[in-house]
């Protein structure tokens, strides 16, 4: 315990003269968080280097002059990334944030009448148009867009789910919680692996105001599976005079299947097979920012529009801008701009040059693999992918080296070795990914 008295003075370490750059606060922060974890270790019946603490003082203010949020490299194999940021906007929708985020705009004036205008009117009508929902709102996230939803059309109201879809979707978006707070209650039918259109014509009593089909997203159920249509439960929410919401989730606007991948339902085609009410995510296989689409019949979007939660939760300018450049896209079809699609796109062959243009050089290995679609669409299923593995010495070391960079790269270890999926590396990363190898095995 006598070493505590050896801890360097903070104002000492923040005077170091190598640091003359930074500001004093940062400084004298930096130092107060190297000494107090010195202090701790020592606490804890270690035998800390002291004679260290300058140069960790130093990594410690580069660390706090650097944002905390910033760019990183995704190689790990999965396309959307919740972690890493979901999906990667394209080049002209970040560029049309930059120029909205940097300026004033017209965000919400009206250029005719030099009156107030409407932040929805930016992207309504080309989500009608993409989607063929006859109305469209914009909200925060797919979250706020399920909960202003319910509120506003099922409040006080019962609201059927199938037991096979009561599902919990990242980051403890549970749906039997949603339905709660909308202030709605939650009829449960059917098993988990089955559930028949008996089920719900039996659970309908004089309160039930909706049925709600939700997407189980993350997981796929295998083997013996039995549930209604969307097409199914819709006319028979219509029949029984109900509204049908679907929770649609990843909100493609093109089918999968053109990717090899297995068919999912797109929104247009939610919209088609005659939900009320279609709401889904932005950032996911649209390929947009955060953002939750509310699609539907004009009257109910009305509703939902003028419900005090769609004021709470609504898509800030940021994201508006991002969603009207990335649904262009769609229109125009230059969807191949997007990154997402690009990444789910991108031909084998292409992908294995790209894992050579990595690797070109190194002691790696290449490899076949399969990259995920992440974020809940196409669970269990993938593309094939060519990966880069690094050498199997201390893989742990290698991720930790590429992870603790200013642009840090990101990959996953399996079967004992660091393995870099190059599927989703741009034209223009391969350089600094290379740098980053280099050193991480060097
Ligand atoms: C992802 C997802 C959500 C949540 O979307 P956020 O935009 O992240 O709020 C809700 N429902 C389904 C079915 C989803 O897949």
């Amino acid at each position: 315990m006598a070493r505590l008295r050896d801890l360097p003075k903070i104002d000492d370490l923040a005077a170091d003269p190598r640091l003359s750059g930074y500001p004093r606060a940062l400084r004298v922060a930096a130092a107060r968080e190297v000494v107090s974890s010195l202090r701790a270790a020592i606490q804890a019946g270690a035998v800390p280097d002291l004679g260290l603490a300058g140069e960790l003082v130093r990594e410690r203010v580069e660390g706090l002059a650097v944002p905390s949020l910033r760019r990183a490299i995704n190689l790990t194999g999965v396309i959307l990334h919740t972690g890493l940021g979901r999906a990667r906007l394209a080049p002209s929708a970040a560029a049309h944030v930059a120029e909205v985020a940097g300026s004033h705009s017209l965000l919400e004036f009206d250029v005719e009448s030099g009156g107030r205008g409407d932040r929805q009117s930016h992207v309504r009508d080309v989500l009608c148009r993409l989607t063929g929902a006859e109305d469209a709102l914009v909200l925060n996230n797919a979250a706020a867009g399920v909960l202003a939803t319910l509120a506003a059309l099922a409040k006080g109201g019962e609201v059927i789910l199938s037991r096979g879809q009561m599902v919990e979707i990242g980051g403890s978006f549970r749906m039997p919680d949603v339905v709660r707070q909308s202030g709605c209650q939650l009829v449960e039918v059917g098993c988990t692996n089955k559930t028949r259109l008996r089920d719900y014509e039996q659970a309908v009593t004089p309160e039930t105001k909706a049925i709600l089909r939700c997407h189980p997203s993350n997981f796929r159920i295998i083997g013996f599976h039995e549930e209604p249509g969307l097409d199914e439960l819709a006319a028979f929410a219509r029949s029984a005079g109900l509204l049908m919401i679907d929770d649609q989730g990843n909100g493609a606007l093109l089918g999968l299947e053109r990717y090899g991948l297995p068919k999912e339902a797109t929104l247009p085609e939610s919209i088609a097979a005659g939900a009320d009410v279609v709401v889904a995510s932005g950032d996911k296989l649209l390929g947009g920012p955060q953002a939750g689409l509310v699609l539907g019949r004009s009257e109910l979007i009305s509703r939902v529009r003028k419900h005090p939660l769609a004021r709470a939760m609504r898509i800030d300018k940021l994201s508006l801008a991002a969603l009207e450049a990335t649904l262009a896209l769609y229109e125009q079809e230059r969807v191949e701009e997007i990154p997402t699609h690009a990444a789910l796109g991108l031909p084998l062959d292409a992908v294995r040059k790209r894992a050579e243009a990595l690797a070109e050089g190194f002691s790696t290995v290449i490899e076949p693999g399969t990259t995920e679609v992440g974020a809940g669409a196409a669970p269990g299923v993938g593309l094939p992918t060519w990966r880069v593995g690094l050498p199997p010495a201390s893989p742990d070391r290698h991720l930790r080296r590429l992870r603790q960079r200013t642009v840090p790269v990101i990959g996953r270890i399996q079967e004992g070795r660091v393995w870099l999926d190059p599927r989703t590396l741009a034209e223009d990363e391969i350089t600094e990914a290379r740098q980053a190898i280099e050193e991480a095995i060097a």
